[in-house]
């Protein structure tokens, strides 16, 4: 069942190991269908690159598996990824990794201050949430009030997550949000202090533009 969803959710979690967004098996990726009864995931500990329609495994809405084809195990982080959704209902898919820049301003408690404009593409806000042991049903409760406020949030010593409307619209965000903490991280370097961030103003002026700019 939901096999469509499935190969995008592969090919969104390839291209991100490829990118060296989720190095070392960490991370993981999940999607819904349109109906929100269903949750496809990558397996725990799996290696995208191997990864077939057979071996995603199929949830319901309560993290029952009721369908596990190569018997691999859901990711341990299913909780989390049911809390997004259930938090935030314009997300149908969800995107976790442990990228190094991202997770180097997680693991500080810091914001990943929007300094360049590709912090459009996920609502340039970042979240943090606090730490709280991987897989654990406190992780997954701790982001859901950052998802209220931002598409994106840092995990305390653990990583990052966001979602959007579909696996690639997930993985593009994550990627970004990488983008913009990598640039930051070495502004801050440059100058010794805090860059100028874009201010919201532009945000929407940008979003207007890039909505206008086929017309
Ligand atoms: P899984 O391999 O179980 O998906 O876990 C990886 C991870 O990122 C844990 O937070
Ligand atoms: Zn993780």
């Amino acid at each position: 069942m939901l096999e469509t969803l499935k190969e995008e959710l592969i090919q969104a979690a390839i291209q991100a190991e490829k990118d060296g967004l989720c190095k070392n098996k960490s991370g993981n990726f999940s999607a819904i269908d349109q109906k929100r009864k269903f949750m496809v995931i990558t397996p725990s500990g799996s290696e995208r690159k191997d990864l077939s329609v057979d071996d995603i495994p199929v949830l319901n809405w309560n993290g029952e598996v009721i369908e596990n084809k190569s018997g691999l195990k859901p990711s341990s982080e299913w909780k989390m990824h049911l809390a997004a959704y259930e938090t935030r209902n314009d997300f149908f898919a969800v995107a976790h990794t442990h990228s190094h820049f991202a997770t180097s301003f997680a693991i500080c408690g810091k914001k990943i201050s929007p300094v360049a404009f590709e912090a459009y593409f996920y609502g340039w806000k970042t979240e943090l949430a606090d730490a709280f042991l991987p897989g654990s049903k406190e992780l997954a409760e701790s982001v859901k009030k950052p998802l209220q406020i931002a598409d994106v949030v840092l995990l305390k010593n653990h990583g990052v997550l966001t979602g959007g409307k579909n696996s690639e619209d997930a993985r593009q965000k994550i990627t970004y949000v990488e983008d913009v903490a990598q640039l930051y991280f070495y502004a801050l370097q440059i100058d010794g202090k805090e860059p100028t961030s874009i201010p919201e103003k532009q945000f929407l002026d940008y979003h207007d533009y890039c909505c206008n700019a086929n017309k």
